[in-house]
């Protein structure tokens, strides 16, 4: 998906890799921004799409802890370099408050850890060693194939690791800087954050085309369409959760033997459905 949005607005955006913005400070007619290696420049908008842990939002709005909230999960993913086993099935390993899993991406293998915490002390996004340290204390016990996946952990710089956190803010937009994807509602990696995130870019450029002059009626109509779509899929973490990292042993065999009842529960409507007495087309002769 990146390749293809790189592809598409090649031609009409100027794109800076590694760098990042250091302040903004904004007047009626503009913003302008400082870099960390760019020169400053000023822009009529500023879009704040840097994900979770924003800092536009920091810059333009405040510190982090005043608007996302950790969900008492953290998930870790780490490519295993190797061919998938199934190129569709997912394989799960759960112990209380525990899952470890191996996807199919591609046809690659990708491991996937998420687990119960209420919080790492002193959490750093960015500290591998700190990363790789929770999860070789938290998986410590499990069997399975969890030891190689720590291995491979411990042995790797391609880790990916976050807290599960949800994205609440009172509003996107201040002036003439907004905000978008994770960095304005970040649903957590239950809620479609992407679909979201691309839904929410098309309704902004959306708004924005329909009053070039007038960014802040644009700013607020799109807020107020997008949050339509986000608000509800807020809350889907508790379920999610539940299902994929039950807290307990019993929680465990609970979901288990759910899973195994819903394919007969998913074949029970299809029989129910194709039994049922077929109603004549509107309009059609009796
Ligand atoms: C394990 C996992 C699985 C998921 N699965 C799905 C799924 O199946 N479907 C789905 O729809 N969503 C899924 N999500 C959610 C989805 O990944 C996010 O919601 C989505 O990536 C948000 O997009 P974004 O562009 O807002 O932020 P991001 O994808 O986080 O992108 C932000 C970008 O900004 C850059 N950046 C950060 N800070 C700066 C800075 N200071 N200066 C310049 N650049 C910066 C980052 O490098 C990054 O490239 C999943 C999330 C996780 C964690």
């Amino acid at each position: 998906m990146a390749r293809i949005l790189m592809e598409a607005s090649s031609d009409s955006a100027e794109i800076l890799f590694g760098d990042t913005i250091t302040a903004l400070h904004q007047d009626a007619h503009g913003v302008d921004v400082t870099f960390e290696k760019a020169a400053p420049r000023r822009f009529d908008l500023v879009v704040g799409a840097d994900g979770l842990h924003s800092t536009t939002r920091r810059l333009a709005f405040g510190p982090e802890e005043r608007f996302v909230e950790h969900m008492g999960l953290y998930v870790a993913t780490l490519p295993l370099n190797a061919p998938a086993d199934s190129p569709t099935d997912v394989v799960i390993h759960n112990a209380p408050g525990r899952m470890a899993s191996i996807h199919p991406v591609h046809g690659q293998a990708l491991a996937a850890l998420i687990f119960r915490h209420p919080g790492i002390p002193d959490f750093r996004p960015r500290d591998l060693d700190q990363h790789k340290e929770a999860l070789a204390d938290t998986y410590r016990d499990d069997g399975w194939r969890v030891p190689e996946l720590l291995d491979r952990a411990r042995a790797t710089d391609d880790l990916w690791f976050d807290s599960v956190s949800r994205v609440r803010i009172d509003r996107w937009s201040d002036g003439r800087i907004t905000l978008l994807g994770d960095a304005a509602s970040s649903v957590s990696l239950f809620g479609d954050g992407s679909t979201l995130a691309m839904a929410g870019a098309r309704t902004l450029a959306d708004e924005l085309a329909a009053t070039p002059t007038d960014h802040r009626s644009a700013l607020a109509r799109y807020e107020a369409r997008h949050r339509t779509l986000v608000d509800p899929r807020q809350n889907n973490v508790a379920s999610a959760a539940a299902l994929m990292v039950p807290a307990t042993s019993a929680g465990i065999a609970l979901r288990n033997t759910a899973s195994r009842l819903w394919p007969l529960a998913a074949a029970g409507t299809r029989l129910r459905r194709a039994m049922a007495p077929r109603k004549p087309p509107l309009g059609a002769a009796r």
